[in-house]
């Protein structure tokens, strides 16, 4: 039976894992990891204090002097190696995850580890194509252009993926040759220890992989750093200003994956079960805490009413409950405090003008009246200006929105600070492209939403982040270019 089977499963206190092993912090202080499916405690973390980070800063130096001169078919050896063993405990790290962070077993036994062991299969693959450039300069010398490490970078884990931003953020770093530092999330640390461990089991020299819990502070220690290089958050665009401007005191680059607000474009001429189908899955996945979910649903006044009568049925026949229970499509939300922020956006939209079509209350079973339940909320005839439309809920609650043309819809859609994620429904495939181009958002989906390969690039426009996670272009975000020039003759002097 697995370890983390259900959820009333208690573990012993947490410890950070620096230098390849287990090691407990010097705070003295401690936190509770609690189970959104009941909100018992499931065990005490402890938290890293100043020394403790400090001394995962020097074994992550440590590590990347082993690590950044290894051959890169060895490193690659190694990453690979890792992936075999995630698959291998693919379901026990599963259940952690659903233990911690009440996302569906049916969710994270087939997405969350798995996604993130493909990132790290295919940055494992790219380490020997890491290759620089030659410039030839006839008869006075030449250059060699090449990447290096940047050194000791660090991660900022959001809770709502905690695992696989682990892997999305070590993944890239590792494969370039540095090493690695990750502060989960406080509400989420369990999983990340799993893949420390992984990695070690894997072969990754000690140090090369470390994990500081703990809250804010401890992220503060880590963007404030002057030893580490290079700071990758995923986080609220509020959490996101303050990490950048911690990290200016030092000069760090910064990777920020932020809030959003996305639009979904349904044309007339859509698909109508296509449409239905990904709207669903772009706000209910992950019972809404997602940040590239299409919030904002803009449907055409021809298909309109048929899309919100579909709409309705299909969003009741969700099943929720306990993430255990491998039918379930939505479990609970991450905390008691995040599920009443959500209930308060949820009470807005009741009290407004809005239509509301089904949800946003809990669930009947008296079964779940302990965990952290909203039943996925709609709300049609919704108004560009309402608070739940424009701001991030983060929860269950979808906004339909009524159009008449195409310029007034991408007008709509672009109205917002955030621009991660954007999609467009039509059979039509001029307009799909020309509004696939016009909506302003890092990632933009024709007929289709959330699909993310780790070959292509993510990220946000706007506030919704800085920088991209996947695909080659973040071989640019954890490396430095060095330029080597060779002079062939003499030096002349010019004066
Ligand atoms: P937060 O911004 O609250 O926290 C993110 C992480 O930052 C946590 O580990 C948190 O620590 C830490 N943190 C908080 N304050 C600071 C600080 N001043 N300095 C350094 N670190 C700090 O986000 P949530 O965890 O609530 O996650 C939800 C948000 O994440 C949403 O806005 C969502 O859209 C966004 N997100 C973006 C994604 C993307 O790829 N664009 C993907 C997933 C989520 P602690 O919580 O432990 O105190």
């Amino acid at each position: 039976m697995n370890e983390y089977a259900n959820a009333s499963t208690t573990l012993p206190t947490q410890q950070l894992y620096i230098g390849g092993r287990y090691v407990d912090a010097t705070s003295g202080e401690t936190f509770e990891t609690i189970n959104p499916a009941t909100n018992r405690v499931i065990c005490e973390v402890q938290q890293a204090s100043q020394g403790d980070v400090d001394d995962a800063v020097a074994a992550a130096q440590a590590g990347f002097a082993v690590w950044s001169a290894m051959p890169a078919m060895e490193r690659t050896r190694i990453m690979l190696k890792a992936v075999e063993i995630l698959r291998e405990r693919n379901d026990e790290i599963a259940h952690l995850e659903t233990l911690d962070s009440g996302k569906p077993l049916s969710e994270t036994t087939t997405v969350d580890i798995v996604s993130g062991a493909d990132q790290i299969e295919y940055y494992a693959g790219l380490i020997s194509m890491l290759h620089g450039q030659h410039f030839d300069f006839p008869s006075s010398g030449f250059a060699s252009v090449k990447r290096e490490p940047l050194g000791v970078c660090a991660g900022i884990g959001a809770w709502n993926y905690p695992v696989q931003i682990a892997m999305w953020k070590s993944a890239p770093a590792l494969a370039c040759g540095n090493s690695f530092i990750f502060k989960p999330a406080e509400l989420t640390p369990l999983t990340a220890l799993k893949l420390a461990e992984v990695y070690t089991a894997a072969g990754l020299p000690d140090g090369v992989f470390n994990v500081v819990q703990g809250d804010y502070r401890v992220g503060q220690m880590l963007s404030r750093h002057e030893s580490i290089a290079k700071i990758s958050l995923t986080g609220e665009v509020g959490t996101g200003k303050k990490v950048m401007a911690d990290a200016a005191t030092t000069l760090k680059g910064v990777t920020l994956e932020l809030g959003g607000k996305s639009p979904i474009i349904v044309f007339d001429d859509a698909d109508l079960d296509n449409a239905i189908n990904a709207t669903l899955v772009a706000n209910f996945y992950s019972a809404g805490e997602v940040c590239s979910n299409g919030t904002r649903v803009f449907v055409q006044r021809g298909l309109y009413e048929a899309f919100v009568a579909k709409l309705g049925p299909r969003t009741e026949a969700l099943k929720i409950g306990d993430p255990f229970d491998p039918d379930v499509m939505v479990g609970p939300l991450i905390s008691r405090e995040h599920h009443s922020k959500v209930m308060g956006y949820m009470d807005a939209a009741l009290a407004s003008t809005a239509r509301h079509v089904c949800g946003g209350s809990a669930p009947d079973d008296v079964a779940l009246a302990n965990g952290n339940y909203v039943t996925p909320a709609i709300f049609a005839d919704c108004d560009d200006e309402m608070s739940f439309v424009r701001e991030e809920v983060f929860g269950p609650l979808m906004s339909v929105l009524p159009f008449d043309d195409e310029d007034e819809v991408l007008h709509r859609a672009n109205d917002t600070n955030y621009g991660l994620s954007g999609a467009v429904f039509t059979r039509d495939f001029a307009r799909a492209h020309r509004v696939a181009n016009a909506i302003e958002a890092g990632n933009v989906w024709i007929n289709s939403y959330n699909d993310l390969p780790p070959s292509i690039p993510f990220g946000g426009y706007k506030q919704s982040g800085y920088g991209r996670e996947n695909g080659l272009v973040t071989l640019d975000h954890f490396t430095q270019w060095k330029t080597i020039y060779a002079n062939l003759g003499d030096f002349e002097a010019y004066y």
